[in-house]
């Protein structure tokens, strides 16, 4: 059977169903064979993964996660494209189609009772309006996962893999890599869609850590303090701290940065995710 990544069959399949693409749904998907398997083979899946594809549309991407790894669970939300993928994945044995929000799927149940608690791997060509709640839904809840690997707009996956000093550098950028490694696995243009997104996409894979690189003794404490800096991100960190409704004053923020030999006149944006942590300490004691 000629798979979906062949366009015609895309196009064949939108008229067999008569089809019609919800903009509010994210709906743009992939119909380039080269990019699926940059996906596939970023996720290293093998034949013993557990895989929970996020938003499989027609199951373009689907075909090769059955192929590739041992039992595949996809969550959909339009209930109209249930029956196609009911069609679409017939030649599969190892899929499960789920029609729910993923935002409100229990993945620690399916953890538990699909996998036996051993890690999972995610993988999507995500609806961009609901990234970064899928993605720290994912980080912060603990789920066991290896690893997640997304298609997300280009200047998401910028901002993920942003370091310090950067445009690109934020809040984002701290949250993701205080739970996983990112790594741009591809660039990927918008001809590469049906119906085209307005933006460039790329592929990223996060790389959950077993254990954070940094040892914090309040997590929540310091993502306020780092949501503050950014917040302001053109002030100096004494004063966004300050403005962002952080209970410090400037003079301990200025002794605690003094303690770890920093300027008091720095701004958030040029702070590592360790001084943030060093920092979060010393002012919450
Ligand atoms: N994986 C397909 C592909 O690459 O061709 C489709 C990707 S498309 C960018 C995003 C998919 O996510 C759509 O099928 C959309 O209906 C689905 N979706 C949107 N919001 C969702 C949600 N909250 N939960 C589950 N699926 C959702």
């Amino acid at each position: 059977m000629e798979k979906l990544s062949n366009p015609q069959v895309t196009i064949e399949t939108i008229k067999k169903y008569d089809f019609a693409f919800q903009k509010k749904f994210g709906q743009n998907f992939l119909i380039d064979e080269h990019v699926i398997s940059k996906i596939i083979s970023a996720a290293e899946l093998t034949k013993d993964d557990m895989v929970l594809e996020i938003g499989p549309g027609f199951g373009t991407m689907t075909q090769y996660l059955c192929e590739n790894a041992r039992e595949v669970v996809v969550v959909e939300i339009d209930k109209e494209l249930i029956p196609i993928l009911h069609d679409t994945l017939s030649p599969y044995d190892n899929v499960t189609i789920v029609n729910e929000d993923i935002l409100k799927y229990d993945i620690a149940a399916l953890v538990r009772e699909k996998n036996g608690g051993r890690p999972i791997k995610v993988v999507a060509n995500l609806p961009y309006y609901i990234t970064t709640p899928i993605i720290m839904g994912l980080l912060e809840s603990r789920v066991p996962v290896d690893n997640i690997t997304v298609m997300v707009q280009k200047e998401v996956a910028l901002r993920m893999q942003a370091g310090p000093g950067t445009k690109d550098y934020g809040a984002l950028s701290l949250a993701v890599q205080f739970y996983a490694k990112p790594y741009i696995a591809a660039n990927v243009p918008p001809n590469c869609f049906i119906p085209r997104p307005g933006v460039g996409s790329a592929v990223i894979r996060l790389k959950l850590f077993e254990n954070p690189p940094v040892n914090v003794k309040d997590e929540k404490f310091m993502f306020s303090l780092i949501r503050a800096s950014f917040n302001q991100r053109r002030k100096t960190l004494s004063n966004s701290l300050v403005n962002g409704g952080i209970p410090v004053t400037k003079t301990q923020i200025a002794d605690a940065l003094k303690s770890m030999g920093v300027s008091t006149e720095i701004r958030g944006e040029a702070l590592t995710l360790s001084q943030f942590a060093e920092l979060s300490d010393i002012l919450c004691s």
